[in-house]
């Protein structure tokens, strides 16, 4: 079976070929045996960090051969900490395109947010990604070098990444194999061996791409970014909203579930004035019952010349409307607001700059 299907092991060679077809390249050029193939693979995603000149399981000529090769595609630029144990990073790719991507450190849990695009052309218009507009793709790699990235400035402390949710910059649905290609690797056994159900990809909602991840990935959590109840506001809020209305978006939600059996989690954006009434919270409410859910409320996070968050009683009522109704609800407390790493505030700033926007820090 071919290491893009999903269901069976590829091998590790497959993988390292997915992952860095650069160094799978070289060590088939420098005529090494077949197991140096998982030697390197292991190295580099189990020693985030590490240059594969310190690979010492590995001889020195084949070591001296593959460490101008790097031991990641992306090179950190500037970090930023919040004291509520949230830390941003800037990292840029070999083009010199520009990512941020965030750990938010929890009790028990720590968990890293992914971009999977530099910028996005979904233009919502609470979210300073979107302002950027879509600059490219990341690829397998560039994805999972976030992971490495948030590792290694985890371990000093005795920490590693718990779980991960692709809420970064970027719509991973409209990047979908390279999203599938970095959960492959990222589930690896021989490689991170994250857990598929620590897993989550959060989408404002792409049909086809809902009911793909349900087959290729049946363990990994859906979030859809809900965000409005009545189709003319939810395209006010998120334009692509005409291209995939919340009917056919629900509609492929319910086709997920049927296939995995997988709780679905709901994503809504609470804007201040906009859509946090009781008014909004009852027709919510009445769109999800009987679906298997859980709603996350976010207030916003102020954006310029956008809507501000609702007064915490505002938010808080708006919860209890859902829970009274029988919905599972959370109210979640805003991360990473003053290092502009908050939901919707991501957006890197050299390339913010030649849109004219300024940077407010990923995606959804
Ligand atoms: S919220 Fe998500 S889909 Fe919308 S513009 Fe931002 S990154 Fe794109």
């Amino acid at each position: 079976m071919s290491a893009q299907t999903g269901t069976d092991q590829p091998s590790t060679r497959d993988l390292l070929a997915l992952y860095r077809p650069d160094l799978e390249r070289a060590i088939a050029e420098a005529g090494h045996p077949s197991y140096r193939y998982a030697q390197v693979y292991q190295h580099l995603m189990r020693k985030p960090g590490s240059p594969l000149s310190e690979a010492t399981n590995l001889p020195s000529d084949l070591r001296e051969a593959l460490d101008p090769f790097g031991h990641s595609t992306l090179v950190e630029q500037r970090k930023w900490e919040d004291a509520d144990g949230t830390t941003k990073t800037l990292l840029a790719a070999g083009d010199g395109a520009l990512i941020e991507a965030v750990v938010m450190r929890y009790e028990r849990r720590s968990t890293a947010c992914l971009s999977s695009q530099v910028g996005c052309s979904l233009g919502c218009t609470f979210c300073s990604t979107g302002a950027m507009g879509y600059v490219r793709d990341l690829t397998a790699a560039e994805i999972v070098d976030q992971v490495h990235h948030l590792q290694a400035l985890l371990a000093p402390e005795d920490r590693s990444i718990s779980n991960i949710v692709f809420m970064g910059m970027g719509e991973p649905l409209l990047n979908l194999d390279a999203v599938l290609t970095a959960i492959r690797l990222l589930k690896d056994p021989e490689g991170m061996a994250f857990a598929q159900r620590a897993l989550s990809v959060s989408t404002i909602g792409i049909p086809s791409g809902i009911r793909r991840l349900a087959h290729e990935e049946p363990q990994v959590n859906l979030a859809i970014s809900l965000h409005a109840v009545d189709e003319k506001l939810r395209t006010q809020l998120v334009p692509a909203n005409r291209r995939f209305p919340l009917s056919e978006v629900l509609s492929a939600a319910d086709d997920h579930f049927t296939i995995t059996r997988r709780k679905l989690f709901v994503e809504y954006v609470l804007l201040g004035g906009v859509n946090d009434s009781t008014r909004h919270a009852i027709a919510l409410a009445e769109l999800l019952r009987g679906r298997v859910v859980t709603v996350n409320l976010i207030p916003c996070n102020p954006v310029r010349g956008g809507s501000e968050p609702p007064p915490g009683e505002v938010a808080a009522a708006f919860r209890d409307t859902l829970v009274q109704r029988g919905l599972n609800a959370t109210l979640r407390t805003g991360r990473g607001r003053a290092i502009l790493a908050g939901c919707g505030q991501l957006a890197t700033k050299s390339q913010a700059a030649k849109k004219g926007i300024r940077n407010r820090g990923p995606g959804r």
